[in-house]
């Protein structure tokens, strides 16, 4: 069980081209220019305070989408193959990258993790079934699924045959498994692509009908890889989550669906930060059952390995969403970079991987 939590500061958009940028990624104390492992942001409080917050990687405002996928989810498809499960979440406040990050744009080099995650599942199964001259049956099918409201909804289903309880979880030999749910076999990335894009009009379609439903929804998508020989079956899932908005929605509006909704979000992300930190620490129980989303994806409980990314905005007017987004992130830890010995389950070439996940916040005062 492994656990990487990186953080990506987004560039200024075109509208925000005239503001300041307050995140910066630096590298950490005086080592050789390395690749950065701190986030800085101001004290919203002090001007000539800073805080400063410590993970395995920052990507900043010039890290491309290539980038973030070679160098934090590529690595992991090998273990995908061997067996492991691997979870990859976006977590950050609406408005920070989290859809652009998974997702992405339409361009080739704007394509997000997803697309390039089953990009390049599909050339490791061509690869497997050539090196073992078919030998080997390699096997896809994914599903989709948000929870909104701590209720799970098929998103292969059209938001007008939802049923408004959603789908039932089911306990199925220690694993929790959602009843119901559409399995779609995709043989090809072109497949893929057709039944993720009609998915996410299913997405958004319910989006219109409820306010900003779709920032407020956790987005899961699970692909599973089973691989046949003549003696083994081998199955093992990725899964890629594109969180809801961690904001706190009680502080815009709070009329009543809102509260129900943030209070559900709140929850269910707290209970994420909380099995993340100890998976980190290498804890044996994992709090994973007290939110339905990490019951499904029973983050703990399985040999896997698990990526969180932080996606952060630049400026000013994310202040305080931003700074809540990295303590919260931060909130139940106390570990000493160095003190754990936590050996990661994979390593990135000629980098080094920090020790905790995270640390911080350290003040710093500017001379
Ligand atoms: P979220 O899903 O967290 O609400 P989005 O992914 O929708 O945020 O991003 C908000 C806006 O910022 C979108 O217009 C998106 O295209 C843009 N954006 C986010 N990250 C990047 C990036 N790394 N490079 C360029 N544009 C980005
Ligand atoms: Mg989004």
């Amino acid at each position: 069980m492994s656990v990487r939590v990186v953080a990506r500061i987004r560039p200024l958009l075109k509208l925000e081209l005239d503001k300041d940028t307050i995140v910066t990624a630096e590298s950490q104390g005086n080592e050789a220019p390395s690749s950065p492992t701190v986030v800085r942001i101001p004290n919203p409080r002090n001007d000539s305070e800073s805080f400063s917050f410590q993970f395995n990687s920052v990507y900043d405002n010039e890290a491309t989408q290539q980038q973030l996928f070679d160098q934090e989810v590529k690595p992991t498809v090998k273990h995908l193959f061997n067996g492991f499960d691997v979870t990859i979440f976006a977590y950050g406040v609406t408005g920070t990258g989290k859809t652009h990050t998974m997702r992405g744009g339409k361009s080739l080099a704007d394509r997000g993790v997803i697309p390039r995650l089953l990009s390049s599942i599909y050339r490791q199964n061509r690869k497997i079934e050539k090196d073992t001259a078919g030998g080997t049956q390699v096997e896809v099918a994914m599903s989709y699924y948000e929870i909104y409201n701590d209720k799970v909804f098929d998103l292969f289903e059209p938001p007008e045959k939802r049923t408004p309880a959603g789908l039932p979880i089911r306990d199925n030999h220690g694993k929790s498994v959602v009843v119901g749910l559409t399995e779609r076999p995709c043989m090809t990335l072109k497949e893929f692509e057709q039944l993720y894009d009609q998915a996410n009009i299913n997405r958004s379609t319910s989006a219109t009908k409820l306010n900003a439903h779709s920032s407020r929804s956790h987005a899961i998508l699970c692909v599973k890889v089973t691989q046949t020989t003549e003696t083994t079956v081998r199955v093992s899932t990725v899964s890629a989550i594109d969180l809801a908005g961690s904001e706190d929605n009680r502080r815009t509006d709070n009329n009543k669906e809102r509260l129900v909704e943030s209070s559900s979000i709140n929850k269910s992300l707290f209970v994420l930060a909380q099995c993340v930190e100890a998976i980190s620490r290498k804890q044996s129980r994992i709090p994973y059952r007290e939110s339905k989303m990490t019951r499904i994806l029973s983050l703990g409980q399985n040999n896997g390995i698990t990526l969180m990314i932080l996606n952060l905005a630049p400026v000013k007017s994310y202040h305080l969403d931003t700074l809540s987004s990295l303590n919260f992130a931060n909130r139940t830890k106390k570990i000493e970079v160095a003190e754990v010995e936590n050996e990661p389950a994979f390593r990135l070439p000629a980098k080094p991987l920090a020790a905790s996940i995270i640390s911080g916040p350290n003040i710093q005062r500017q001379p």
